[in-house]
This record gives structure tokens, C-alpha cells and sequence, in this order.
């Protein structure tokens, strides 16, 4: 499941699998699935990530 991770006003998505955040849902879930299934990270989808505020 990816993770909903609120930060001010600010909502990013977590990646389970690798822990890498992205400002889109959509993202997120993309690089579970790949992540899942290949049990590595697919640098297309992994470009997209961001820095989280917080760790
Ligand atoms: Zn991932």
C-alpha cells in the first residue's frame, strides 16, 4: 500500500517497497508495483521521486 504522508499543507506518497516519496499518487503506486514485482526501482518512475521535507 502506498503511504499518505501529510507535511503542512503538503500530502506526498510514500513508495513502501523502496520508501521513496512522490508528489503524485499515481507515481507512488507505479513504483510499488514495479518495485513489487521486480524487486528493484525502474529509473523512469524513480526520476519522479522527491526529496521528503522530513525524514
Ligand atoms: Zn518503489
Amino acid at each position: 500500500m502506498v503511504k499518505e504522508v501529510k507535511s503542512g499543507d503538503r500530502v506526498f506518497y510514500t513508495c513502501e517497497v523502496c520508501n521513496l516519496a512522490y508528489e503524485e499518487r499515481v507515481w507512488a503506486e507505479r513504483c510499488e508495483e514495479f518495485c513489487s514485482a521486480y524487486n528493484a526501482c525502474s529509473l523512469e518512475i524513480t526520476s519522479h521521486a522527491i526529496r521528503k521535507p522530513e525524514d
